[in-house]
């Protein structure tokens, strides 16, 4: 049997080892378009490759994935993080947690994957052409026919893992085959507000705020990190994630409203700067009660016309009113985006009911199959990403391996 898959990348190359430790009679060719190997596991997690998150009940998992969350539930039962440890650990690769549950290399090094992976494939006799671009695929009576620009190819079966971002021409040919696709938007950025003073406080970050996007119920809590351009951090990036689809459709602009103290409201807020009013009558309103940096207490008294000499004596009710609601409904307009150390995914890609996602093969067409990120699945940062790679790629080659 002649297995071809689309993409040197991340889920090409674990589906084609799968297939080719459970079929040593099957000849498998990987067909990577560009010069380089699994090139975003190399520069995944700042170079470290966050592998996965040690999040192991399919049902807790499948709620880190904004699109596709429904249908990955049966397909994270059968192979989840707690599969992914078992099988680098099987081949040398251990991985450690950190706190926040992301999952890396105990090397810190993504070499250690790629290594991995060439090692395997070189064991199991995987033939990889690189430069080698599908840009047509064609269905014959009982197999199909691959196209590159310069050559063409026999195959019983297809598994396309060509990544979120396709060319135009395997697109066609994938619609012409009968697929749709979700039109691709970015995922994964942070917030732009141009000019804001709140800009000069690059770097000051609060552990656990919470954002909403205003008009929506499109909500998250975590990190938020004040930068040079807006707001980033963890909360802000999964936020982009929920609000993807929504967030293209206003071009990116768009209100959102920051609660510096996670879970508090105004009145809440107004009633402890009353009560450290009356209690400290004397002292300087730059010393506060509220749990927030202090540049960030400093820039919000500023900002509501208070001198920095002021003592809490001095301040009017309505001041503290105004104080109370910049700490927990500080709104913001966000005008664009920024990727996030490059490290976006695309929302979108092949229509999840055309897959039987038991197999990941297509429900049109008998014997090609999707994987990875481009089917219309993404998840939010912390390793789920790759997850989705490794488990789609893992289905469709058990069912390979029993074809
Ligand atoms: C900078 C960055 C950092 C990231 N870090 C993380 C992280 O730490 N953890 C995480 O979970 N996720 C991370 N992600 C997301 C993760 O890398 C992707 O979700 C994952 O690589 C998707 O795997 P894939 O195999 O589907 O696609 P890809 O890894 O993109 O591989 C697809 C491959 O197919 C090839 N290809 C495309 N078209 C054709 C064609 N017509 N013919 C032949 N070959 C073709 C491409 O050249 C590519 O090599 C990161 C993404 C980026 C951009």
């Amino acid at each position: 049997m002649d297995i071809a898959i689309i993409g040197g990348g991340a889920s090409g190359f674990f589906c084609a080892l799968n297939i080719a430790m459970q079929r040593p009679d099957a000849q498998i060719t990987i067909f990577e378009r560009t010069s380089t190997l699994l090139g975003k596991v190399r520069i995944s997690g700042g170079g470290r490759c966050n592998v996965t998150h040690s999040l192991f009940d399919a049902i807790d998992l499948v709620k880190k994935y904004p699109r596709g969350a429904r249908e990955m539930l049966s397909p994270f039962i059968k192979f989840n993080p707690e599969n992914t440890i078992e099988w680098f650990r099987q081949r040398g690769v251990t991985l450690k947690t950190e706190p926040d549950g992301r999952m890396f290399p105990v090397t810190d090094s993504s070499e250690t994957i790629i290594e991995c992976f060439l090692r395997e494939a070189e064991k199991l006799g995987i033939q990889i052409l690189m430069n080698a671009g599908i840009t047509q695929i064609k269905k014959t009576e009982h197999a199909f026919e691959l196209h590159t620009n310069t050559q063409r190819y026999r195959c019983d079966a297809v598994v396309v893992a060509a990544g979120g971002n396709i060319a135009e021409d395997l697109k066609n040919t994938l619609l012409v085959m009968g697929h749709t696709f979700v039109p691709s938007v970015p995922s994964l950025f942070t917030f732009n507000v141009p000019k804001h003073p709140i800009n000069s406080l690059m770097g000051v970050s609060v552990p656990m705020a919470s954002v909403k996007i205003a008009g929506t119920k499109l909500f998250e809590e975590g990190p938020v990190l004040i930068t040079h351009w807006g707001f980033s951090g963890p909360a802000i990036l999964r936020l982009s994630a929920w609000g993807a689809r929504h967030l293209a459709s206003v071009n990116y602009e768009f209100k959102f409203i920051i609660n510096w103290i996670q879970g508090s409201t105004p009145d809440y807020i107004f009633q402890e700067l009353s009560n450290y009013k009356q209690w400290h009558q004397q002292a300087n309103i730059l010393n506060s009660p509220i749990d927030i940096p202090k540049r960030l207490w400093k820039f919000f008294v500023n900002d509501t016309g208070i001198d920095d000499h002021t003592i809490w004596q001095a301040v009017p009710k309505h001041l503290l009113q105004k104080l109370a609601r910049r700490v927990s409904v500080d709104e913001y307009d966000a005008r664009g985006k920024t990727t996030y150390k490059d490290e976006f995914v695309t929302a979108g890609g092949i229509q999840l009911k055309e897959l039987d996602f038991k197999t990941m093969e297509s429900k049109m067409v008998p014997g090609l199959y999707f994987t990875g990120e481009i089917i219309d699945v993404d998840g939010i940062t912390g390793g789920f990403n790759f997850q989705n790679a490794w488990t789609t790629g893992w289905l469709a080659a058990n069912s390979l391996a029993i074809s």
